[in-house]
């Protein structure tokens, strides 16, 4: 057999200070449709963060933060441009491939936990990788591990039901991370906890960013939240832009609205 020249396989290397993207969007556009009438949500969206990157994503209820952040899980199809994950648009991957995109890549958090009331905090952080095919005693000591992170080892016995709603979030986290996901995605975590979970789960999630180097994008009204991200995104009608100021939202916070409408942030 003959020996192939070292040459042909050095690949060119990006140079060193551009950073890797690894989550973005290009384009995005979605419609929904019921009859006759249509809503454009996402209308040409540009997304590209870098490996290690905290962004936040606000903007009004209804405009389509919930919607992006599906579309950048592979849980709903765009209806226009493209998702890219690791250099790779999503829209060319097989149904298998996106399965195994959705299980192993991303991390999801919801507003709502979305978590089994009837089953208990390590059955339902255990539950991805059961239906990953993990066996159940690796999947629960995997869920137990990631529920000591989470500060909730005492309480990985009890249903879900009997917990309170700051704990449910912290379950929803470590079910969230229990794969250990390159990206973590959240809509708006701690949208329905008061002031004192919510801050104990921005700073369980910021602990866990660094813990995991996870890439994190987080849709959230939550100020204190989104200041301590390393980025801020406004999304408005249809597009993302750049926020420079969190604080002073009043006066538009938003960079070159009309003119930087379609660059990638
Ligand atoms: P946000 O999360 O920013 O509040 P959403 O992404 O949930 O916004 O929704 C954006 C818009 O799209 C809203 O007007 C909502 O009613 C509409 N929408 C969201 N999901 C659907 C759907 N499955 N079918 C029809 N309209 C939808
Ligand atoms: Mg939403």
């Amino acid at each position: 057999m003959a020996e192939q020249p070292v040459a042909a396989v050095t690949a060119p290397t990006a140079p060193a200070a551009v950073a890797e993207v690894l989550i973005g969007a290009t384009g995005l556009r979605k419609v929904y449709r019921s009859g006759d009438s249509e809503r454009v949500v996402l209308d040409g969206a540009e997304l590209a963060v870098a490996r290690g990157e905290r962004v936040a994503v606000v903007g009004p209820s209804g405009a389509g933060k919930s919607t992006l952040l599906h579309l950048l899980a592979g849980l709903d199809t765009p209806s226009g441009g493209e998702v890219y994950f690791a250099s790779r648009p999503l829209g060319a991957l097989s149904e298998a491939e996106r399965a195994e995109f959705r299980r192993r890549a991303v991390g999801f958090v919801w507003q709502r936990h979305h978590l089994l009331a009837g089953f208990t905090a390590v059955e339902n952080v255990a539950l991805p990788l059961r239906l990953a095919g993990l066996p159940a005693r690796q999947a629960e000591q995997r869920a137990e591990e990631l529920l000591a992170e989470v500060g909730l080892s005492e309480r990985a016995g009890q249903p879900v039901a009997e917990l309170s709603g700051g704990e449910r979030q912290r379950v929803a986290v470590a079910r969230a991370l229990v794969h250990h996901p390159a990206v973590l995605l959240a809509d708006e975590p701690t949208g329905e906890l008061d002031e004192a979970n919510a801050e104990a789960i921005v700073r369980l999630m910021e602990r866990l960013h660094e813990a995991f180097r996870l890439t994190t994008i987080v849709a959230t009204h939550n100020l204190a939240l989104a200041r301590r991200c390393s980025r801020v995104l406004r999304l408005e009608h249809g597009r993302l832009f750049p926020v420079v100021d969190v604080d002073g939202g009043r006066s538009g916070g938003a960079v070159g609205r009309s003119e930087q409408g379609g660059s990638r942030v």
